[in-house]
């Protein structure tokens, strides 16, 4: 048996079975091309889920790692790292946020949000403990993340759920207004839904909300962990609609693929949160801030920002020709380098997964009918045109 065949074989043991992973191993990867343990090579337009930001095995980013990987991996959050200190400083004076909070990962730094806007309502005395987010978002799988994503009947077999957690409907001002209490701490929202399928929020809508919080002391939060750096050709997508949150939380791109996650934070707000009320033991260490600071570098240029709305036109005209020519897709939405497709047949986005693969191509599903690309923001262009003509071959074949 080949060691690939052995390897799933011995996946499907000791795994928790909760994914269905693809039926190859990969072995390595560079830039936006992947190989297997076959040699068969792979156009990857999934980055990750909009993780993979600057690719595979990027040099720079293999070189900052490397480095600091000599010099300091961990010491706990007792002591500063010089590293996280300075993706700070990064951060906030690239944004409307005066301060951040480090840690893991999306699910982490929303936890870390809904805790500063409750923390900071209980430490006035305020009675403002609820929480609105929208029906069919996503904000990761923490019990406290499902209850926020409410999907239809999601997370009931986890129950009993976090409580105060009210859900409007994504686009409809007045699903809003209708939850919207003295009680009402916080809306979180994703400006643009990934796991939806790239469904952006109307700029009339947020302003909205925006002015609704404004005006009866509720707390945004922008859940901007699949949006952010870079992924819109924006910094972060609130730039691109003009609208500052409270609290923005990032994630997926910013380590390039180092698991980081961070809360981004107005001075205000960060107050509540005092020595010993919040922590994380491996958020902000030095390997991982050492890496983001390389991959915010690197993407919070104008020049590498503009390429990206570049790459988005050309994938966009492509898919569109490739979409009239099969029937492939019913719609087709984009947000710099991020593609959500509706599948016209009835037929699973997994099934279109597997052809893809078959014929040297990664691609993401978002829910089980569409399409999502979300591939490194310096994919080549030549990549970006092989990758098209496989999905051209898989659409003849779906
Ligand atoms: C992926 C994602 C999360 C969860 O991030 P994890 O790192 O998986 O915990 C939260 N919000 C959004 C918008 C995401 O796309």
């Amino acid at each position: 048996m080949k060691e690939e065949e052995k390897l799933l074989e011995t996946y499907q043991k000791v795994m928790v079975p909760n994914y269905l992973p693809a039926d190859f191993i990969p072995k390595s990867a560079k830039g936006s091309r992947v190989w297997d343990s076959n040699d068969n090579e792979y156009i990857d337009l999934g980055g990750g889920i909009a993780v993979n930001s600057l690719g595979h095995a990027n040099d720079e980013l293999i070189e900052v790692l490397s480095a600091q990987s000599k010099k300091l991996w961990h010491l706990s959050n007792f002591i500063a790292s010089e590293e996280a200190i300075k993706l700070g400083e990064k951060l906030t004076d690239n944004t409307f946020a005066d301060r951040v909070f480090f840690c893991n990962s999306g699910s982490e730094a929303n936890e870390a949000a809904i805790k500063i806007v409750r923390k900071f309502h209980s430490s006035i005395n305020q009675d403002k403990t609820e929480i609105i987010s929208f029906n069919n978002s996503f904000h990761g799988r923490s019990i406290l993340n499902i209850t926020l994503g409410g999907s239809e009947g999601s997370g009931k077999e986890f129950s009993p759920l976090v409580e105060g957690i009210k859900h409007a409907t994504f686009n409809d001002i007045n699903s809003v207004k209708d939850l919207i209490s003295e009680r009402t701490a916080a809306i979180i929202i994703e400006p643009i839904q990934g796991e939806t399928g790239i469904v952006e929020a109307n700029k009339e809508f947020l302003k909205e909300i925006k002015n609704l919080c404004d005006s009866n002391s509720i707390s945004l939060i922008f859940d901007e962990v699949q949006s952010g750096v870079g992924r819109t050709g924006h910094l972060y997508a609130y730039m691109k609609y003009e609208i500052e949150p409270d609290i923005l939380t990032t994630a997926k791109g910013l380590g390039g693929g180092f698991p980081i996650g961070a809360t981004l934070v107005s001075d205000n707000l960060a107050q509540t949160l005092q020595p010993g009320t919040h922590g994380s033991t491996f958020g902000g260490n030095h390997l991982a801030c050492a890496v983001a600071n390389k991959v915010l570098d690197i993407i919070n240029c104008p020049d590498f920002l503009s390429e990206v709305k570049i790459k988005e036109n050309i994938i966009k005209t492509r898919l569109e020709e490739i979409s009239s020519k099969y029937s492939l897709f019913s719609e087709i939405r984009s947000s710099g380098l991020w593609f959500g497709c509706d599948l016209v047949k009835e037929k699973s986005s997994f099934e279109f997964l597997d052809i893809a693969y078959g014929e040297g191509l990664i691609l993401v599903p978002a829910g089980s009918d569409k399409i999502r690309l979300a591939p490194a923001l310096n994919i080549e262009n030549e990549d970006i045109l092989e990758g098209l003509e496989k999905i051209e071959k898989v659409a003849s074949k779906f």
